[in-house]
């Protein structure tokens, strides 16, 4: 339902929450973060309001980091569980991926992926995001391309954003019938399914367009279609007052 991508000289975890609260109006059922810190990925969810996420990571502190991403769950696939809430990873806990919309052909995936050894932890459909994008990663070394990979084989609506820890100053996003928005900041760069979650930062914003994936740094925002071929950015200034 909400996501929120952050790269950059911040607490990834303090601008992702802040994020999360500025798309609560949206609805949701449950939320959860993850960030990149000490070469690993450390996650945490949470059915329920994010006040339900904030005590969990009260009791159980996340390691401070400077990329993260995080999620608010409107449910479709598999009840409103921890176990369902976003972010989902793969099994060795290197890749960390939130979704928005449907993966329509996630039942033939998830068969596949069992018959190759994976266990599935969900009930979702965007759980064999994260286990393709690992075995994407193990070929090709790279998140951006393995999201492309990944992206040719899905079908439905689906906005997906995705850190690995291999890979710890990078965010990659991408978009299919589903809105995804870039922040362009001075030396951090953010991603949201709406432009209310990173106002109160940058003004200068791209919107990505259908099929699309996006790699962010802090210097700066690489895109290209599912196929790699490089795509034409345009960037605007929000002007709307979000005060509100
Ligand atoms: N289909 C996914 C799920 O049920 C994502 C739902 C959403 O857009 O929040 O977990």
């Amino acid at each position: 339902c909400g996501i929120v991508g952050y790269v950059g000289g911040q607490s990834a975890l303090d601008v992702v929450l802040a994020g999360l609260k500025r798309l609560e109006y949206r609805g949701y059922d449950s939320a959860g973060v993850a960030v990149l810190a000490d070469g690993g990925l450390a996650a945490a969810k949470k059915a329920g309001k994010l006040a339900n996420l904030e005590k969990e990571l009260a009791d159980r502190p996340l390691p401070a980091g400077s990329t993260g991403i995080g999620h608010t769950r409107w449910a479709t696939h598999g009840g409103p569980t921890d176990e369902n809430a976003h972010p989902h990873l793969d099994n060795a806990g290197r890749v960390s991926v939130v979704h928005n919309g449907i993966i329509e052909n996630f039942a033939g995936l998830r068969a596949e992926l069992t018959d190759r050894g994976h266990e599935l932890a969900s009930e979702t459909d965007t759980e064999v995001v994260a286990h393709l994008l690992a075995e994407a990663y193990s070929s090709c070394g790279e998140l951006a391309e393995s999201m492309r990979q990944v992206c040719r084989r899905l079908e439905g609506a689906f906005t997906l954003v995705a850190v690995h820890a291999d890979e710890p100053d990078v965010v990659v996003g991408a978009r299919r019938n589903s809105p995804l928005v870039v922040g362009v900041g001075d030396g951090e760069a953010f991603l949201a399914s709406d432009v209310a979650a990173f106002i109160a930062h940058t003004r200068e914003a791209i919107e990505l367009g259908q099929d699309q994936v996006v790699e962010l740094r802090r210097d700066g925002v690489t895109v290209t279609d599912f196929d790699g071929v490089p795509a034409e950015v345009r960037e605007y200034h929000v002007d709307w007052d979000a005060s509100a």
